[in-house]
């Protein structure tokens, strides 16, 4: 048998796994996680309003249930856990899925001030991720997102939900609470260059509008410093579909409603402010278009007042010690999926997922990623196999001290956040801390 790590069980980590084990019945794969807790991002980063695209978890589910994968939790790769090299020794081929970790910077003064926070942060709270912040202020009236991505769609939508729409998902009680008590009546949701090239996707953008207690507002004399604004027509579709439903917004009379979403173009964030020593506004230059996709500074400022800053301007690779890394992209350097080391392919190291890639595209755009590597491992499948990869890594990781989450130790996650959802008169609530998740997973055993 070929026997493959697949480090990430997110999205690409999944998908990699499933092509392996339906497209050779002589692989056997081990699925590593750092957390106890299976799914990367579609558990800890799809909105817990987005319960369709959470559901995708089932999918993912019959892949780490299928008779060659196991699923192997609390295993951290790299320092303080399971070096690249002493991995790469209990495995015939690893396959690096671990994603884009950490976030973009603005490299703006005021960027750390307290109450300014990345997205990200923001994200991890709310989806109970065990490494997040415990509390987040919410004692703030004005909040501003900078990027318009979806995430920034994201965010600035939990923002301006209620209570009623945001108790029946899966939300911890700690962030549910806090949500439920927030003063925040104006959400600014700002872009540095134009709707035309806003990089959220049209169904997301079309949430805003739907939003029971919020009003969307748009300026109309900000979309029309795009050229696309009077013509969108020259745009590819996904982006004049933005465009048209910016306009239809702009025409909109405000419903008055107790919240508002501000979309707001042509901004650049130039600094966070201070007021009392937390962040008080931030300071945006107006730009305009330069002609060529970009934006040139105007010269002119505005503040925006900001209790809560959430800066969502990406994500960003990290690197991995012992693998090679191109830091100019925050990825690994790979040809088809084949790690480069000094050029040429490594034999057996892999990467797919953002890590290959980088940070864009949804969760489907990890299949055909997926594939081109798992197409590559097994062409090189002949040239893999080697005698003294043992025939059990389990024994040799707690030769190094680890006690991996097994699938039933998940499943027991899985129980106890349906008992305390029920015991809070709401569905599933997730365990938002390291202590519950391994107190739950202990009593699989
Ligand atoms: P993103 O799509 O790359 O958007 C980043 C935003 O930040 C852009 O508006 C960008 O503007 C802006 N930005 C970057 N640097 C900036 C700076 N220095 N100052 C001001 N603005 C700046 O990133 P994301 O929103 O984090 O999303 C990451 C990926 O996840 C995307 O592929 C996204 O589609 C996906 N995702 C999908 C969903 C979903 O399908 N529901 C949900 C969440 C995330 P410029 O364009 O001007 O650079």
């Amino acid at each position: 048998m070929l026997r493959v790590a697949v480090v990430g069980s997110g999205p690409s980590g999944v998908y990699t796994a499933q092509g392996l084990v339906q497209q050779d019945p002589g692989v056997l794969v081990d699925v590593l996680d750092r957390l106890p807790c299976p799914y990367g991002l579609v558990r800890y980063g799809v909105a817990p309003d987005h319960e369709k695209i959470k559901s995708l978890q089932g999918t993912l589910r019959t892949v780490l249930e299928h008779e060659r994968v196991r699923f192997l939790g609390g295993v951290q790769v790299g320092p303080g856990g399971v070096p690249v090299e002493r991995l790469r020794e209990l495995y015939h081929a690893v396959v690096y899925c671990v994603g884009a970790a950490a976030d973009r910077r603005l490299g703006i003064p005021g960027e750390d001030l307290p109450g300014s926070f990345s997205a990200t942060e923001f994200v991890s709270w709310y989806s109970a991720h065990p490494d997040a912040a415990d509390s987040f202020v919410l004692g703030a009236r004005s909040a501003v997102v900078i990027g318009v991505g979806n995430v920034a769609v994201d965010v600035t939508r939990i923002l301006a939900r209620g209570a009623a729409e945001l108790s029946p998902t899966d939300m911890p009680q700690s962030a549910l609470t806090a949500l439920t008590a927030s003063r925040i009546t104006d959400v600014h949701m700002v872009g540095r260059r134009g709707p035309g090239q806003a990089r959220f996707t049209t169904k997301e953008l079309r949430e805003l509008g739907a939003l029971p207690g919020a009003d969307v507002l748009v300026d109309p004399a900000e979309l029309a410093l795009d050229p696309a604004y009077a013509d969108p027509s020259a745009l590819p579709a996904a982006r004049r579909r933005n465009v048209e439903v910016l306009r239809d917004w702009a025409e909109r009379t405000p419903r008055g409603a107790a919240r508002r979403v501000r979309l707001r173009f042509f901004l650049r964030p130039v600094e966070l402010l201070a007021d009392g020593g937390r962040v008080g506004a931030v300071r945006f230059e107006h730009t305009v278009p330069d002609g060529r996709g970009g934006v040139v500074g105007t010269g002119r400022y505005e503040e925006v007042p900001a209790q809560l800053v959430l800066r969502s301007v990406g994500y960003r690779g990290v690197p991995l010690a012992g693998l090679p890394f191109d830091a100019e992209h925050g990825t690994v350097p790979q040809s088809a999926g084949r790690v480069l080391r000094g050029g040429a392919a490594a034999p057996g190291e892999y990467v797919a997922g953002w890590i290959k890639r980088g940070p864009t595209g949804v969760i489907g755009t990890n299949r055909p990623c997926a594939k081109e590597t798992v197409a590559s491992l097994l062409a090189d499948a002949a040239t893999l196999v080697r005698a003294e990869v043992p025939e059990d890594s389990l024994t040799a990781l707690r030769a190094l001290g680890i006690e991996p989450v097994g699938w039933t130790g998940w499943r027991a996650i899985e129980r106890a956040e349906a008992e305390l959802g029920a015991s809070l008169g709401r569905r599933v609530v997730k365990l938002p801390d390291w202590d519950s998740l391994r107190t739950a997973a202990r009593r699989a055993s």
